[in-house]
């Protein structure tokens, strides 16, 4: 019987703690906020279970930790990431703003497929979100008619099976099958894209044939030889790989990232389209996309792109 009749004081002192981290949204004002929020995770992921976040200037909403990405709190996307991560508590405008949350990585020499795989789905979410300037970040309590926090429903939702935290398995499950990915990856399995090699972050982005040929290409079509991976430094591991490309002095830095970017999102679309659709896009067609992705980049400013494109 829920326990409802009984007062579960555990339940009732995180219920209470939530509240703590709704005044934190709706009275940033309040002397105590800012400071550390008595709650624990397992508070915090209620909290963002019990909450719907609608971003507006992206001011308030921190990016790691609050449930703003379709529901879900990037840190549970991406566990290895945030432990990764430098700056744990920037607001999402200072995280998005020259992508802040892709350059403060601690410098790890573990960077795994895993990171690879968690960096490629974040980023995919991450990238199609637009900031409002001008609009508020706006927080809804889910257990209430009213939208506001109120301490008895945030009691009763610790007793309901259906109140959970957002799943991290579903996430995978949603582009269809991917019981690799569900399983941590096998890392013997071999490239989908050239059929030869076995496949790690460091091939897959920079060793393969397919790969080298996809850089080559566009290397010379933005005229940027340090795309070329012949002018490349040898690495070890794939961090070590895109902190050589992307950090070689004299270099448009942000837009080489960005290129980077797009074309590790494009091959690793493709790559999961070879393994999970059995759906094989030739070269020509990857370089397309590529192109196609990178003008609608432009387009939209949404990237220093076009600087480093529409030079002389
Ligand atoms: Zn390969």
């Amino acid at each position: 019987m829920g326990g409802l009749g009984l007062l579960n004081l555990e339940k009732f002192s995180r219920a209470l703690r939530l509240r703590w981290l709704w005044h934190e949204w709706v009275s940033p004002e309040k002397a105590w906020v800012g400071s550390d929020i008595p709650c624990d995770d397992t508070g915090r992921l209620l909290f963002a279970a019990c909450t719907t976040i609608t971003i507006g200037d992206g001011k308030k909403t921190k990016f790691w930790q609050s449930g703003w990405l379709h529901g879900r709190r990037p840190r549970d996307i991406a566990p290895n990431l945030f432990k990764a991560s430098k700056r744990k508590c920037r607001t999402v405008a200072d995280a998005l703003q020259n992508s802040n949350w892709i350059r403060e990585m601690r410098n790890t020499t573990t960077l795994s497929i895993t990171h690879l795989v968690e960096f490629v789905q974040l980023w995919g979410l991450v990238r199609q979100i637009v900031l409002q300037n001008g609009t508020h970040d706006t927080i809804k309590w889910k257990l209430s008619v009213t939208g506001e926090y109120s301490t008895a429903s945030a009691y009763k939702a610790q007793f309901l099976g259906t109140i959970t935290a957002p799943k991290l398995s579903c996430i995978w499950v949603s582009g269809g099958p991917d019981r690799l990915a569900i399983r941590g990856w096998p890392y013997n399995a071999t490239s989908a894209l050239c059929r030869q090699t076995m496949e790690t972050a460091l091939h897959l982005l920079a060793d393969c044939r397919f790969t080298r040929r996809i850089w080559d290409h566009i290397a010379l079509w933005v005229q940027e030889p340090l795309l070329k991976p012949s002018n490349w430094k040898i690495a070890n591991t794939a961090l070590e790989w895109w902190i050589n490309i992307t950090t070689t002095a004299g270099t448009p830095r942000k837009a080489l990232c960005s290129i980077a970017l797009l074309i590790m999102w494009v091959l690793w679309n493709e790559r999961n389209a070879r393994i999970f659709n059995r759906k094989e896009s030739s070269f020509i067609s990857v370089i397309g996309k590529i192109k196609e992705e990178m003008s609608a980049w432009i387009v939209a400013r949404a990237c220093p792109l076009g600087a480093l494109l529409l030079r002389d």
